[in-house]
């Protein structure tokens, strides 16, 4: 039981940090750390700040992954296919 404290630290079961916890350790969050940090999230989400600095980044994301399928365009295809046939694997 000490070894499982120590892991945890000062982080708390309940809490966005919990959540962050149980990440690093590998495991599924508990119901408390899910909503603590979906409580967290909804709120820090509706910032506007926060909003603005979403948007830029995936319209930056958007736009590198344009500028990187045109400049590799064989090996994006190739990923591509992978990518695609491990969803349809994992889905069926
Ligand atoms: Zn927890």
């Amino acid at each position: 039981m000490t070894y499982v404290h120590a892991q945890w630290g000062t982080s708390k079961h309940g809490t966005p940090a919990g959540f962050s916890r149980h990440q690093v350790l590998g495991q599924d969050a508990c119901e408390a750390c899910t909503a603590a940090k979906k409580a967290y999230d909804a709120e820090h989400y509706k910032r506007p700040e926060i909003k603005e600095a979403k948007r830029l980044q995936s319209l930056a994301k958007q736009r590198a992954f344009a500028r990187l399928r045109e400049a590799h365009p064989q090996e994006f295809g190739v990923l591509y296919e992978e990518e695609k046939a491990k969803l349809v694997a994992n889905s069926a």
